[in-house]
């Protein structure tokens, strides 16, 4: 067999293999193993690419794989689940980096511009613009969710119209070179226009909003990966970069419907700025605290419980905790089900894959549409470090910067306990009502601790 058939072939298998994975990751219980088949699928892209003839020697190659493992094994073993949004920013930084410099050196090897044809320029130009963006766009969400910059949105008057202008220009550069592609300044200053509009575009934008915009990111990097694959001629990368660019822009819709929220008021509504001041200021409202041995009555006699895991969950890493809890409560007789809200946790399936981890069945986890009918019939509602999924302003305070997203109807259960360390408000900064509801109870500390203690205390009843 010929080697470029080799080569052609671990494309199209590796390409066959990215779709079952993405296929694989639509589902909890099949997504580990999307995780593996789409690996296998850059382990067959990596080692075709190996084979081609233009790779005169492989020291640097080898170097870059010594490199990338050594960034990359520790980043995947020792980063916590509560930071992977910045993770994957980070990952998307670096992806970005690579696209465009590889279009840099594209450009560069055919003479600065003057050897490449106007289809070519533009798949390159296309490949560079996104490519250079996504860099400093993903280094800003990166640095937004470390709190490395402050996570409220940076703005300034016209800051629209700056970033508008911003971008028309670099557009108007784009179309200058295809119609003249050996302009090399036209080429470098639409790169260094693209890494401004990346910091622009998500300094007004809030950390609350950080995912969206990850995911949006993500299918910039994937248009620039594409256009790689057309300016190389390289077919899995084409593929690879496609799937890629759909997927990202698809979780962003799926994101920002889950919000209610439009994508131009996500990326240029300034959400996630503090609430106004006058807004706080209503006098303290009453908070009624429960001890562990009364929740643990209520939890013991109850015939339905339904839990509500948030990102408190994840930073106390109480999914086995929980998991014991509903055992003890299912053995006296009662029911347990999980409320899974779309955006809960800091990342898209964030709340799927920690109770995943402790084993917990998937048919007993409900998604936010067919859980909210239940809360009414529901004897407790346990609210597990969650804040803003179940805040009511979201449905009745227009002034709210959540005004409008879906929330799980924790408040229409008859009893709430809520699992949280203190009064302190969630991602969005504001404060939640349900909390001072009458029908709400406040078990405070540590998720992780309190469930152990409740657990303790059923068993007990
Ligand atoms: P929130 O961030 O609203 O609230 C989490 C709560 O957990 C806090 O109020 C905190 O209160 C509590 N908590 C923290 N640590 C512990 C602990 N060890 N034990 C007990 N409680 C703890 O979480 P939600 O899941 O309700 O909402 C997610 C928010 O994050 C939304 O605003 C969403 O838009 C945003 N977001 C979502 C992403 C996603 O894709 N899922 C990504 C990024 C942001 P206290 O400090 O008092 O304990």
């Amino acid at each position: 067999m010929s080697r470029v058939l080799v080569i052609e072939a671990s494309y199209l298998a590796a390409s066959v293999f990215f779709i079952l994975g993405l296929r694989s990751l639509t589902r909890p219980d099949s997504a580990r193993r999307g995780m593996q088949q789409a690996a296998v699928g850059m382990l067959l892209a990596i080692c075709g690419t190996l084979l081609h003839r233009e790779i005169v020697e492989y020291h640097w190659i080898l170097a870059g794989l010594a490199i990338g493992g050594a960034i990359g094994w520790p980043m995947g073993m020792w980063v916590p689940m509560t930071a992977m949004p910045q993770r994957i920013a980070a990952s998307h930084m670096f992806g970005a980096i690579a696209a465009t410099l590889v279009g840099i050196a594209e450009f560069d090897r055919m003479g600065n511009g003057a050897f490449v044809s106007r289809p070519l320029m533009a798949a390159l130009g296309f490949e560079v613009m996104f490519g250079s963006l996504t860099i400093t766009g993903s280094l800003m969400a990166f640095l937004k969710l470390q709190e490395l910059v402050p996570g409220v949105p940076i703005t300034f008057r016209g800051q629209n119209a700056v970033n508008g202008g911003l971008f028309a220009l670099t557009v108007a550069l784009f179309l200058y070179l295809v119609w003249q592609p050996d302009t090399a300044w036209a080429f470098y200053l639409m790169v260094v226009l693209g890494l401004v509009i990346g910091v622009s575009l998500v300094l007004p934008i809030g950390g609350a909003d950080m995912p969206v915009v990850i995911s949006l990111l993500n299918s910039y990097a994937g248009l620039a990966s594409s256009a790689t694959g057309f300016a190389i001629g390289n077919n899995v990368l084409i593929i690879a970069g496609a799937l890629d660019g759909a997927s990202g822009f698809i979780l962003s819709i799926a994101m920002s419907r889950a919000m209610n929220r439009s994508f131009g008021n996500v990326l240029f509504g300034a959400f996630g700025a503090p609430p106004p001041a006058a807004a706080a200021g209503a006098g303290p409202l009453p908070v009624r605290a429960i001890s562990v041995e009364d929740a643990a009555v209520q939890l013991a006699y109850a015939q339905k419980v339904i839990v509500v895991p948030g990102y408190g969950l994840a930073v106390a890493q109480a999914q086995h905790a929980v998991k014991e809890l509903a055992a003890l409560i299912e053995k006296n007789g009662g029911e347990v089900k999980y409320a899974i809200h779309p955006v809960a946790g800091r990342m898209p399936g964030h709340m799927n894959v920690l109770l995943a981890e402790a084993d917990i069945p998937y048919d007993k986890l409900r998604e936010m549409e067919e859980v909210n009918p239940e809360f009414p019939s529901c004897d407790v509602a346990l609210v597990i470090g969650a804040n803003d999924v179940v805040n009511p302003a979201a449905r009745t305070d227009r002034g709210s910067p959540i005004f409008g997203m879906p929330i799980l109807d924790v408040d229409r259960a008859k009893q709430v306990i809520v699992l949280k360390r203190s009064m302190a408000p969630g991602f969005a900064g504001i404060e939640n009502l349900l909390f001072h509801a009458p029908n709400t109870s406040m078990l405070f500390g540590d998720a992780k601790v309190s469930l152990q203690r409740l657990a303790e205390q059923v068993k007990q009843v």
